[in-house]
């Protein structure tokens, strides 16, 4: 009796500690994402009525506003300064630093 209640708060702790986990990481990369969000999707999202789109809508909206979806949060197809392609930089990382990508235009020879 003792060790299925045993059993049974491990258990309960273990999912709770998971589910605390994830939501912390979702939270923290909703806040990236957002962070990173080019100012043609912000507007896009902010003109667009349906409160509710599925993944796909959400990411035909996320092309419509010259932008695609990355690991590394939605970066811009065109620099908002001079329209040109955008190149995507990166940091593979190190022993000390997450890797990194960030969009940059050649064009105007800077990180956007
Ligand atoms: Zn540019």
């Amino acid at each position: 009796m003792t060790q299925t209640l045993i059993g049974i708060v491990i258990s309960v702790l273990a999912t709770w500690i998971v589910a605390h986990l994830y939501y912390q990481r979702g939270t923290k990369d909703l806040r990236k994402i957002v962070d990173t969000l080019p100012d043609s999707v912000a507007r896009t999202l902010a003109q667009e009525q349906r409160r509710k789109l599925s993944l796909r809508e959400l990411e035909d909206l996320i092309h419509q506003a010259d932008a695609h979806m990355t690991e590394f949060g939605l970066f811009p197809t065109k620099c908002p300064v001079c329209g040109g392609p955008v190149e995507i930089h990166g940091d593979p990382g190190s022993e000390y630093s997450e890797p990194a990508a960030w969009p940059y235009c050649p064009r105007c020879d800077r990180d956007l």
